[in-house]
């Protein structure tokens, strides 16, 4: 029997296959604690990189709309490097140029699971992750050569493994009727975003960013439906839940993929934005918030929602800044409803009452109390 030449892969390809596997499990191993997704991303961008031997890897997000599909970059590895970015400010446009969307799209469709296309000399080749059909990830992959079938493979099987890993994180930190984040993977993130507001406060001290970024900060609203009690009571438990899967569905619409949605409980969400100035995020939530009064709910017709936010403030504790969110929230509710209000101006228009001031501990004093008690 004479098999095809590009069945045996050559011992050079194997041996790299095998240590690029082999790193992959190990990373794999120490991030299953960590459950970080961009991490993950980054190792199985690298391992496909290398087993390959491609000239750089990307990986996509990728989400079927109503209008076809819609794709952004999340990590990327090239050749020689060893690692992987989520920086993607130095991608080289010209090159992923060829990538092109059509080949991600036929990807997505084609039973297999990849396609290829060779264009001036180049191989370009799209793998996609998850259901046939519906990808949640496509990772997109140039070569010199075009690869053999038993590296091909090795990449789908590994890819098909992370789908795996993608779906089990996906059970526990999303909300099984929204599929927003649920209340747990709140509790879980909010201080790693609290944190890197104040990674961002401190740069900007340090006069290493842009002027433009001064203006930027970290958000977080609080959404609650107006009257939804009335609604369950009215049409029925069935038609409130169809209310709170459109609802989140306008939330994914309105608002960027980096921003992080959450159903917080009932009828009732949180939404983190990221470095956004006062003005814009008045704007996108507002956006939102008017996206719902249009928005023709089956048999229920027009729904209304109120939302409260916040300027993220690092020397806070998490309970303080949902407490803000949620006094704005109050207000909202107490005077009509379907509108959002913004903790701080609330405060400097003196529509609610000014916080406490957070006391100020002497830290020598601290120290010489802590030393008598040690
Ligand atoms: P307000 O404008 O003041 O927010 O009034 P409201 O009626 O929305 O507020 P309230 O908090 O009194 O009612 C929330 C209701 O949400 C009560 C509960 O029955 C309903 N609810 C909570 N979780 C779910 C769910 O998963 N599905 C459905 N259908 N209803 C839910
Ligand atoms: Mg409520
Ligand atoms: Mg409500």
């Amino acid at each position: 029997m004479c098999l095809p030449t590009d069945a045996l892969p050559d011992p050079v390809s194997t041996m790299r296959t095998e240590t690029a596997l082999l790193r992959l499990l190990k990373k794999l191993q120490s991030l299953e604690a960590s459950r970080d997704r961009l991490c993950i991303a980054e190792s199985v961008v690298v391992a496909t990189q290398e087993i390959l031997d491609a000239r750089f890897a990307l990986l996509h997000g990728f989400r079927a709309t109503a209008h076809g599909y819609v794709t952004a970059p999340l990590a990327w590895a090239v050749a020689g490097d060893g690692s992987a970015t989520t920086n993607l400010d130095h991608l080289d446009v010209e090159e992923t140029h060829l990538a092109a969307e059509p080949l991600l799209e036929e990807c997505a469709l084609a039973a297999q699971g990849y396609a290829q296309a060779e264009q001036n000399g180049l191989w370009a080749l799209a793998f996609a992750i998850g259901p046939a059909g519906a990808p949640v990830a496509v990772v997109e992959v140039h070569c010199s050569t075009p690869p053999t079938t038993a590296l091909r493979d090795c990449v789908h099987e590994l890819l098909s493994i992370y789908a795996e890993h993608l779906g089990l994180l996906d059970y526990a930190e999303l909300d099984t009727l929204t599929r927003l984040h649920n209340r747990k993977t709140f509790d879980e993130n909010f201080e790693r975003f609290i944190s890197m507001a104040e990674q961002a406060a401190q740069r900007r001290d340090g006069n290493v960013v842009t002027e433009n970024a001064e203006e930027r900060h970290c958000w977080l609203a609080v959404a609650d439906i107006d009257k939804f009690k009335r609604i369950n009571d009215n049409f029925g438990h069935l038609f409130g839940d169809e209310v709170l899967i459109r609802i989140a569905d306008l939330m994914k619409k309105s608002f960027r993929n980096s921003d992080k949605l959450f159903r917080f409980g009932g009828e009732e969400f949180v939404i983190l934005l990221r470095f956004v100035s006062a003005e814009n995020a008045n704007h996108v939530l507002e956006r939102f918030r008017a996206a719902v009064e249009e928005h023709e709910f089956p048999q229920v017709g027009q729904v209304t929602c109120s939302l409260g936010y916040v300027q993220i403030d690092p020397l806070l504790t998490p309970a303080e800044i949902l407490g803000r969110a949620d006094e704005a929230l109050y207000f909202c509710k107490e005077n009509g409803r379907n509108q959002i209000q913004h903790y701080q101006e609330l405060v400097q228009q003196g529509l609610i009452d000014a916080p406490a001031a957070t006391p100020v501990i002497n830290t020598d004093l601290q120290a010489d109390i802590d030393a008598l008690f040690d």
